[in-house]
Parts: structure tokens; C-alpha cells; sequence
């Protein structure tokens, strides 16, 4: 599935409700929850006190994904292209970044 394909899909499901996406302040608000509970998952699997199951590694890849459909949600709101977007980034890495860090 390509990106566009999945902003695609957060799209048709998002305008079945009457409001289709929350307002700018509780999208950011639930980024930014999806972001911490992956560094709960992260601090579980990889901190001070690593509790490394199976289940946890089940979890890491739960909160990725509810990280992306929550930034989907937010690009889709606000009329971003994520795969413009993407490529922007990708060209900044490869160009302006292109000697930042030591390579192999
Ligand atoms: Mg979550």
C-alpha cells in the first residue's frame, strides 16, 4: 500500500462520521498520546528495568501503527500530501544531510 493509498483509506473511513476529523488541538493531543505510549513500550522493552516479552514486541509495533493512522489523521485534516511531504524529507537526508554522518 502506498502512502497515498492509506491516507486514502484513513479518509473514507474518517467521512462516514458527521465530523470527520477532531479539531487541530485534540489531533496534536492525540499524536502526541500515541507518541508516549510508544516510549512506554520502548522504556518496557529497552530501560532500566527491561520486561522484554513477547508481548511487549506485539505492543512496539501496535503503537507505531497508531502513531501513523494518528499522523494520517492529521495530514488528511490539514490537506497535507504525506508522500509530498516524504520526499521532501528524503531529499533533505540525501542532499543537505548527505555528509553528516560518517558512512561505511
Ligand atoms: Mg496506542
Amino acid at each position: 500500500m502506498t502512502i497515498n493509498e492509506m491516507q486514502s483509506v484513513v479518509e473514507e473511513w474518517a467521512n462516514q462520521f458527521t465530523k470527520p476529523y477532531f479539531s487541530p488541538l485534540s489531533r496534536m493531543a492525540a499524536l502526541t498520546e500515541e507518541v508516549g505510549e510508544l516510549a512506554r513500550v520502548m522504556n518496557r522493552i529497552y530501560g532500566d528495568k527491561p520486561n522484554k516479552s513477547e508481548e511487549n514486541l506485539k505492543d512496539l509495533e501496535e503503537e507505531i501503527g497508531d502513531i501513523l493512522f494518528s499522523l494520517i489523521c492529521n495530514a488528511n485534516a490539514e490537506g497535507v500530501d504525506l508522500e509530498k511531504s516524504f520526499k521532501r524529507k528524503i531529499d533533505k537526508v540525501y542532499n543537505r544531510d548527505n555528509n553528516r554522518f560518517d558512512k561505511k
